[in-house]
């Protein structure tokens, strides 16, 4: 950047001298112009990468582009190339833009854009490309993705000028029109129209699929980003506890991120939002200087004043009103669209959770209860539905008039010249073709009013999810009570766990679980017996004091109701780790070991596992996972409380034969278990309504 800096000013320094020396004074503007980009330029290392890129570009652009005028200008441009120089009012152009991107990179929203863009293109991952017909090679992913960017934007550029070019090419064949001549339309339309067409239509392609390749490489990285940081440190569960902040999380992983980068139906995504925008605001700057220069076809009407730029203000005072006036009718769209992204979620999910608990709401009963609260979400769907539509149909009263009316207006304004004869049809068409094309890009922000407010939501969707994320995340480490020590035991040091809404419920003065001691936890219900579990596992977010865990000893929890993961019946006796971790021999023996010989034949069976299985097989498909795992501690949460007591006393006694190095914790209430522990601890009421472990001894 600093370097460019330095280019560009070096460039600044010479356009004032060559306009010195010629006493052009456009030199002298693009001197100055040249200068501010050269310090904002300088300033740009610190905005955000994103941006950067396009800064990058339009600095080098600007600096090309004027050596080759200043080029021109002193007579040092070859003859033969007059025709490719390009226009004099390019570097001044891109200089301006370079300045406006370090401009628009201290607006607010634009800054929260960025914050999740560079996310991707801050990235120090590798990853690999391929451009035909190369071999694939491997460089920074953040690298490839600006690279795609560069292209893409120039391709971009080049596109508009292929549009300006046609424009002329329009004008030259109406005239031939006009003119009935012959040799000059068909000269047009095969040597000048063809060639430009055909590298339109291939640039178009080309651009298509670069732009797609880019954006999926981005949304693969951002949702591997995501869910990174959603499933980290047992971010999602402390996200879940602490409740409100991000509704809806899956959402916003799969959808929201898809929209952010790509946009929707609805919308456009980032990507539209910076490079569609370049190619609009090119359009715009070429096209406007057009219009300025036809302008001098048109005096006042009945008078021989010329108004400089008169088309160039007529479109802009036309198009802003246009502007300002959709702004006023849908300002309030914002806030809908965010609501209904919302209110789709709840509903979805309300019906996921349905699917997954049928058989609870079956047996209940539950289906007219369930009826209701369905369709009551989905009414809120309806009211959010029917308040955006009623506003769009007022923006759209509006935005159609306007549409229609748009194409007619340069042709209103110019026909009164024609049929006087003062200009030709081929100056008329080009007119039109030039004021519909500046106004269709002072437009962009009304055509796409409705798509920046959806994105807006999708923003501030990801930002807040971005937010809880974090202070998920800082909660679950300022509260980190749990820390490897030295030791073979398990000790907790002036614990104190609380409720997410701050009430404590547990206090532990001290508390040693000795290794190879069994144990055996029992106590009231809602007394936190579960949640002193949760805490030493380290995944409880809400605890003081200290709790000190074996270096490097496997700990394993197995709640009430353990967890069945989609997938075969192997996947879940292995969960987490692969399946390529065990011995075929080792799951069939784990699964007979836990009473479960039945289900050899179908370990690869693909099925609902969580639904087909009974409760008490449930737990036993847990036990099965504990003893592949051969876990250090074992921490059954009444694990086996589904099981009756006789099949309960055969899976511990069974457990304390094969897991000989493994120290067993339990939570029961069942007196039959005292005989497989060799401690017992009750949780008993102490002061302040909270509850302490306290050994308790068996007479
Ligand atoms: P138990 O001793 O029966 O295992 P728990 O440890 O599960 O008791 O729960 C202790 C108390 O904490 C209960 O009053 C319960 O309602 C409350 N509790 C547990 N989990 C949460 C939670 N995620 N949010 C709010 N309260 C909770
Ligand atoms: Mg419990």
């Amino acid at each position: 950047m600093q370097k460019l800096s330095v280019a560009v000013a070096v460039f600044a320094v010479l356009a004032a001298l060559v306009g010195a020396h010629k006493g052009a004074s456009d030199l002298f503007v693009l001197a100055g112009a040249a200068a501010l980009c050269a310090y904002t330029t300088w300033r740009a290392a610190d905005i955000s990468s994103y941006l950067k890129i396009f800064a990058t570009i339009f600095s080098t652009e600007t600096v090309v582009f004027g050596l080759i005028g200043l080029a021109e200008a002193e007579g040092l441009w070859p003859a033969a190339l007059k025709d490719y120089a390009p226009p004099q009012s390019m570097p001044l152009t891109v200089a301006v833009f370079s300045i406006l991107v370090y401009a628009v990179s201290h607006i607010r929203v634009v800054r929260e854009m960025m914050r999740i863009t560079d996310f991707y293109f801050d990235s120090k991952d590798r990853g690999e490309g391929r451009v035909w017909p190369l071999p694939p090679f491997a460089a920074r992913e953040s690298a490839i993705a600006v690279a795609m960017v560069v292209v893409l934007v120039l391709i971009n550029q080049g596109q508009v000028g292929i549009t300006v070019r046609l424009s002329f090419f329009n004008r030259d064949w109406f005239n031939a029109i006009q003119e009935k001549n012959a040799p000059e339309f068909w000269r047009q339309l095969f040597f000048v129209f063809t060639p430009w067409a055909f590298v339109y239509v291939a640039s178009a392609v080309i651009e298509f699929v670069l732009q797609s390749l880019l954006v999926i490489r981005w949304r693969r990285w951002l949702t591997e980003h995501y869910i990174g940081r959603w499933l980290g440190t047992h971010t999602h569960y402390g996200m879940a506890l602490a409740g409100g902040g991000a509704d809806n999380p899956d959402q916003r992983i799969a959808e929201d991120v898809n929209r952010f980068i790509n946009g929707a139906e609805e919308g456009y995504g980032v990507y539209s939002y910076t490079i569609l925008l370049i190619a609009t605001l090119s359009s715009l700057v070429s096209f406007s200087y057009v219009l300025w220069d036809l302008s001098g076809n048109y005096p006042l009407p009945g008078t021989d004043i010329y108004i400089p730029g008169f088309l160039f203000w007529v479109v802009l005072l036309y198009a802003t009103v246009g502007t300002a006036v959709t702004h006023l009718i849908g300002r309030s769209l914002t806030g809908l669209y965010f609501e209904r992204q919302r209110r789709e979620a709840d509903f979805r999910f309300s019906l996921a959770r349905l699917r997954e608990y049928s058989e609870q709401v079956a047996l209940l009963a539950g289906e007219s209860a369930e009826r209701g609260s369905l369709l009551q979400r989905f009414m809120g769907i309806i009211v959010n539905y029917l308040a955006i539509v009623q506003k769009r149909k007022q923006l759209m009263v509006f935005t159609a008039t306007y549409g229609q009316i748009s194409p007619i207006i340069p042709y209103v304004i110019t026909a009164p010249f024609y049929f006087a004869g003062r200009i030709q049809l081929g100056v008329m068409t080009q007119t039109a073709s030039a004021f519909g094309r500046v106004e269709g890009a002072l437009t962009f922000f009304i055509n796409y009013y409705t798509s920046l407010a959806n994105f807006k939501s999708v923003l501030d969707r990801l930002t807040s999810f971005d937010g809880a994320i974090d202070s998920a995340r800082a909660q679950i480490v300022r509260t980190r009570i749990v820390s490897p020590a030295e030791g073979d035991d398990i000790r907790l040091r002036e614990v104190t766990l609380s409720l997410p809404d701050g009430r404590s419920i547990v206090a532990i003065d001290d508390l040693t679980l000795s290794a190879g001691q069994s144990t055996l936890l029992s106590g009231p219900s809602g007394s936190g017996k579960s949640t002193l579990f949760r805490a030493i596992a380290g995944v409880w977010p809400y605890a003081v004091g200290e709790a000190l865990t074996p270096k490097g000893a496997r700990v394993m929890l197995a709640p009430q109701r353990p967890y069945i993961p989609m997938g075969s019946l192997a996947d879940a006796i292995v969960y987490p780790s692969a399946g390529a971790d065990h011995s075929r021999a080792a799951m069939e023996e784990a699964l007979r070991a836990a009473k479960l010989a039945p289900f050899i034949s179908r370990l690869d069976e693909d099925n609902h596992w969580s639904q087909r299985l009974s409760g008490g097989e449930q737990q036993r498909v847990a036990i099965a996972r504990a003893l592949l795992a051969k876990p250090d501690w074992l921490f059954l949460d009444e694990a086996t409380s589904a099981l009756d007591e006789e099949l309960e006393e055969e899976i511990y006694s069974m457990l304390r034969q094969r897991l000989l190095k493994t120290t067993i914790v339990s939570i029961g209430h069942r007196s039959t278990l005292h005989a497989f522990h060799e401690r017992h601890i009750v949780m008993e009421p102490a002061a302040g309504g909270l509850f302490s472990p306290r050994d308790k001894v068996h007479a």
